[in-house]
């Protein structure tokens, strides 16, 4: 079968001919439907080297994945061949007590996962590809009636990973709040038409492109915001002096998080997605009274399960296009150029 490989560090990805997987005891092989291209892949592809991560290239990249089951392991039950089915992305160890409560993204044994810190396309063989090889039947989960793995494998990353962001500050996003979604690209739309599904939060969608201001209103973005020297003010003036209750960082580099500390409101809290690998100094008076500052990784099982769900009612639908094995590449040139509007899914 074909397969998108990273070959190694600091490289481009080639399309090469591979073995296909057949699975052990309790595996399951995915017929891949759809797998997403992340902006992390670009990490991967020029800025991590040995030593970043605990594992290593060559492997198949696509880490959002869906398809439909194509054969079974001994012992597998609950599935069956043909059954339409999203991979859930960070494989943990399945059995330390975050596995347990489905949190695999932050799993505390990650010396027994399958690949330490990592999954299919982050250090294994990911979605890039005909097939892919699931090594613990429960990391696949059902796709909801209504939902085609097109459509779903943006869910599992670039979906999962902002509801999981949101859900954590639900308390927080009641009617008279204002949440701040700063960077409107493959996650960033998504997390707009998910607080807008799941909360009565007001939305303020800002980013530096006109165009991606553009999607984050069709997402349902209440007010959109061109990212400038006051756009904090701005902020603060659409809210009447108060602030965002959240602010999400899809961007994460110096200037969004110091957005973020001088937009949020007191006891606000603001959630860096984006790993732009920005820093923000935190004092006494350099943020708000009881602002929480955190980061996100990913998201759980029951999430995606939910996720899926907001999918198949039509309530959360990334804005995709599709692109061949072939064309997979050029996929990615656009997403590094900016040119890229929403999420591009690898039909293979
Ligand atoms: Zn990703
Ligand atoms: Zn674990």
């Amino acid at each position: 079968m074909r397969a998108l490989r990273l070959p190694d560090w600091k490289s481009e990805p080639e399309l090469v001919e591979v073995d296909e997987p057949t699975p052990g005891p309790g595996q399951v092989v995915v017929k891949i439907g759809g797998a997403g291209a992340c902006h992390s892949d670009l990490h991967l592809m020029h800025d991590f080297e040995a030593g970043a991560v605990p594992w290593n290239p060559p492997f198949t990249l696509g880490h959002e994945n869906a398809g439909w089951v194509h054969a079974l392991g001994d012992g597998v039950t609950g599935l069956t061949v043909g059954q339409p089915v999203a991979v859930y992305g960070p494989w943990g160890c399945g059995n330390c007590e975050r596995c347990r409560v489905g949190a695999e993204s932050y799993c505390e044994n990650v010396a027994e996962a399958p690949v330490p810190g990592g999954g299919g396309g982050l250090g294994l063989d990911g979605g890039m590809a005909e097939y892919m090889l699931v090594p613990y039947a429960r990391l696949v989960v059902p796709l909801p009636d209504g939902l085609d793995p097109v459509q779903a494998a943006p869910l599992t990353d670039a979906g999962l990973t902002p509801y999981h962001a949101i859900r954590r500050s639900w308390s927080k996003l009641g009617p008279t709040s204002t949440a701040v979604v700063i960077g409107v690209g493959g996650l960033g739309h998504v997390g707009v038409q998910i607080l807008k599904a799941t909360t009565a939060t007001r939305v303020i969608a800002v980013d530096t492109r006109a165009e991606a201001l553009k999607l984050g209103e069709e997402c349902g973005a209440d007010l959109t915001m061109l990212s400038g020297a006051d756009t904090a003010q701005e902020i603060r003036r659409a809210t009447g002096g108060r602030g965002a209750d959240v602010v999400l960082d899809f961007v994460g580099v110096d200037t969004t998080l110091a957005l973020g500390a001088a937009a949020a409101r007191t006891v606000g809290d603001l959630t860096i997605v984006g790993i732009g690998g920005g820093t923000l100094p935190v004092s006494y008076f350099s943020v708000p009274y009881e602002v929480s500052i955190q980061t996100t990784y990913w998201g759980s099982r029951p999430e995606l399960i939910e996720v899926l769900d907001l999918g198949a009612r039509g309530l959360v639908r990334p804005k995709a296009s599709t692109f061949s094995l072939e064309e997979a590449v050029g996929a990615y040139r656009k997403m590094r150029d900016g040119t890229l509007e929403g999420r591009a899914v690898v039909v293979p």
